[in-house]
């Protein structure tokens, strides 16, 4: 993959969780060409291998780790792993997120009728507590657990780094989806905390907030089996004032700055939108 610009990594050991995913993919392919080395830590280990494979195959160098960011004795086997081939962690990616169909509403409105019992219609008061739970769970506890697990090894360095990945929905919640914007906005939150927190052991943590991209977990919610574009979909872009979906290497220029001491060095506890302009439209 081509970069936008090259910051210098080498040495540097970067753990990127959800690196299996399809953003998390290219943030750790992107870090690569800048000379770190990559561990690319996910859930599924077959696809963190793959990523990993892909790295290699290019010259670079990461490892697949399987791990779960909900469980901590996972990511400590996980962290011995990455220190014991790659060294200690430098900068943490908490890539690793998404949504569950359980925490989202079918409907934008509620409407009296639907109340009715209608087993394909799932409102309000249909929502899985269970669900709702999985989500906050995966995208706050998620990217908390792995900065206790990884930031310890930051301490004793300087220019370390963590950068948390948030949404357009922790400004402003989307319609259907409570839960995952509710998580979101903990993620953009819990990264000012965590800014203010790691001052004084210099750890810098910022967030990005990708708007719109098209990719496996938000395919099924925007477009129909044979790829146009749902009416969801179709109404994001007419709130997109630069008219398209992100691609994910529209966000490796933010990260790349946002990893670097040298650009970003006074840059902490901020929260990044990259989203064509979505977050600053009123819609008027
Ligand atoms: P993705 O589904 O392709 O990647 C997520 C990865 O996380 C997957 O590989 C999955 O296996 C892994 N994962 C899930 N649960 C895990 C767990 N418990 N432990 C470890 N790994 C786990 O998703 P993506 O679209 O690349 O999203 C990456 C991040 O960006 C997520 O935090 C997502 O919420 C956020 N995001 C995505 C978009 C978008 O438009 N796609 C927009 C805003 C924010």
């Amino acid at each position: 993959m081509k970069i936008p610009f090259n910051i210098d990594l080498k040495e540097k050991v970067v753990v990127v969780t959800g690196g299996g995913g399809v953003l998390c993919g290219v943030f750790a392919k992107a870090l690569s060409k800048c000379g770190a080395k990559i561990a690319v830590l996910d859930l599924n280990k077959e696809n963190a291998q793959r990523v990993a494979d892909e790295i290699n195959n290019d010259g670079g160098t990461a490892i697949g780790v399987a791990g779960n960011v909900l469980d901590k004795e996972s990511l400590n086997k996980a962290k011995a792993i990455v220190n014991e081939k790659l060294g200690t962690c430098d900068i943490l990616i908490n890539g690793a997120g998404g949504n569950h169909p359980k925490g989202t509403t079918t409907k934008e409105y509620l409407n009296i009728e639907d109340l009715e019992k209608n087993d394909e219609i799932i409102t309000f008061y249909d929502l899985d507590p269970k669900g709702i739970e999985f989500v906050f769970n995966l995208n706050f506890l998620g990217t908390l657990i792995p900065t206790q697990i990884f930031s310890k090894d930051m301490l004793e360095k300087e220019d370390s780094v963590v950068i948390n990945i948030s949404s357009m929905n922790s400004f402003v919640p989307l319609t259907k989806i409570p839960a995952y914007s509710g998580a979101k906005a903990a993620v953009s939150n819990f990264t000012k905390w965590l800014a203010v927190h790691m001052s004084k052991v210099e750890i810098r943590v910022n967030a990005i907030a990708p708007g719109f991209f098209l990719t496996n977990q938000n395919r099924g919610l925007l477009t129909n089996e044979d790829g146009s574009f749902k009416p969801r979909a179709e109404k994001i872009l007419s709130h997109t004032p630069m008219d398209r979906f992100g691609e994910p290497e529209d966000l490796v220029g933010t990260l790349l700055w946002l990893v670097d001491k040298n650009s970003s060095g006074f840059v902490n506890g901020t929260v990044i939108p990259v989203d064509g302009g979505f977050s600053a439209y009123s819609g008027v």
